[in-house]
């Protein structure tokens, strides 16, 4: 063959395969991964991980999926510091998964220096990948605003809002819809007319409100705001018009997967940490429970396309959450441990300490917060510890996070749970993965947050 003929048989070739013939191997070139999913358990320290796995054996007769990926995958340990403390808040910790830059507490998308950050979503972006972002919070929380914002305070929820309907994020999943409504309208906290959901569709993303538009819709661009506020607690969930975090994720995934050049999903178990800030035990268990079903809808997921790395995380752990013996009011000496089992008062829970709180403060008499108290965690409480406690902590007027924990404390004569802080704490948090072996390797170990970032940047900038 002439050098003419073979360069018309190599065009040839070309056409017909859509591939140059001289290149190498499509293997060796292609991206070891198409897809990343990235879940992050809000608050989620290992203690509180070892509580919900022993849950999860005793309510649903199994181990947590989120213990099978640790030994069926990788399982590494996480530093979380951030940038100006050794303790981070989940804007910092957010920003540096999201980028690979340690940053300041309530900086998103944005470095300790004000420099903007490229984020794995904007690496996706300009790699014709598609992004989605789905969590239990206000969609302008911290989390998912570190994915698709620029700001130096992740307060500015109004202005983080506005960012995320110019991201080119193509679908948004949570809660948070008076960030997104004109002011005026019922619940907004606009201090202007925009109305951004409106804007939102105007740019081609179908609204859904409810769990039910969310499962019929066939949209390629979503935008569900399921909640004027962060979602419902599970333990609290009204009926049937919010959606699932696996719910989400398996929509999310049915969403991103159709395109050819792959996607990046973060989910978010937001309310896992809401939970351990109320020091609330029971309702931190739940969230995880509703976490780890939407790792196993992910796992699914990952099991059916092997060229998607799953990888499991936390911010930062809260609470500083323990399971502990309950101490003996007769003997203060002495701590009688929990049954093997003990951790079956759970099924008592109904409700989250949360939403005990507006009817306690409401409350005129010892038999109504006897009541009320009952209808949460199913435990009896005495007359006399009704008003010892209620003395202690005026419990009639407004109840900041350290009067809920003292509620919590009253609890432990059932509930086998200590909490050091209503805040966060500095314990290294875990990280689990499935995918491609030659990536768990770089997640089979302790290391800064920062590193899971990078990682996933330097994936998703692979072309
Ligand atoms: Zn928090």
């Amino acid at each position: 063959m002439s050098n003419r003929s073979w360069l018309s048989f190599a065009l040839g070739l070309t056409l017909a395969t859509g591939a140059w013939p001289f290149a190498a191997p499509a293997r060796a070139e292609a991206p070891l991964v198409r897809n990343v999913i990235l879940m992050i358990g809000d608050g989620m320290g290992l203690p509180i991980v070892g509580a919900a796995e022993l849950a999860s054996r005793q309510q649903r007769g199994r181990s947590l999926t989120l213990t099978r990926l640790y030994k069926e995958g990788a399982m590494g340990l996480a530093f979380t510091g951030s940038a100006n403390s050794m303790i981070t808040d989940s804007a910092a910790a957010a920003t540096t998964l999201a980028t690979g830059v340690k940053t300041k507490n309530g900086y998103i998308g944005m470095g300790p220096e004000d420099q903007d950050l490229l984020t794995v979503a904007e690496a996706a972006k300009q790699n014709g990948k598609r992004v989605g972002l789905v969590t239990t919070t206000r969609i302008s929380h911290a989390t998912p605003a570190a994915f698709s914002a620029l700001q130096n305070d992740r307060d500015e929820e109004n202005a983080i809002a506005e960012q995320q309907v110019d991201s080119g994020v193509d679908l948004l999943l949570g809660g948070g819809a008076r960030h997104w409504l004109p002011k005026g309208s019922p619940g907004s906290k606009r201090k202007d007319h925009r109305n951004l959901a409106a804007e939102a569709q105007a740019k081609g993303y179908q609204l859904v409100r409810t769990r039910q538009e969310l499962l019929a819709s066939k949209s390629d661009k979503l935008l569900g705001l399921f909640h004027l506020d962060h979602l419902s607690f599970q333990v609290d969930k009204p009926d049937d018009s919010e959606p699932s975090l696996a719910e989400m994720t398996g929509k999310a995934l049915d969403v991103l997967d159709r395109n050819a050049k792959g996607f990046f999903l973060m989910v978010e178990g937001g309310k896992i940490d809401h939970a351990l800030h109320s020091n609330d035990g029971a309702a931190a268990i739940a969230e995880l429970l509703a976490f780890d079903d939407a790792i196993s809808r992910a796992w699914d997921y990952q099991k059916l396309h092997p060229d998607t790395l799953l990888i499991v995380t936390s911010d930062h752990d809260t609470g500083g959450f323990t399971i502990i013996g309950q101490q003996q009011p007769e003997k203060p000496r002495s701590i009688r441990y929990p049954e093997p089992d003990g951790i079956k008062v759970l099924h008592r829970a109904q409700r989250s300490l949360e939403s005990m709180l507006p009817e306690l403060e409401k409350a005129s008499s010892i038999e109504e917060v006897q009541r009320i108290i009952k209808s949460h965690a199913g435990i009896d409480v005495d007359r006399e510890w009704v008003e010892r406690t209620a003395a202690k902590h005026a419990w009639m007027k407004g109840f900041p996070y350290h009067e809920t924990a003292a509620i919590a404390a009253g609890e432990q004569h059932v509930l086998p749970f200590g909490f050091t802080t209503s805040s966060h704490v500095a314990t290294p948090v875990l990280i689990g993965a499935v995918g491609p072996d030659s990536l768990l390797a770089r997640l089979r170990m302790p290391q800064e947050n920062a590193e899971i970032g990078r990682l996933i940047v330097e994936i998703m900038s692979q072309r």
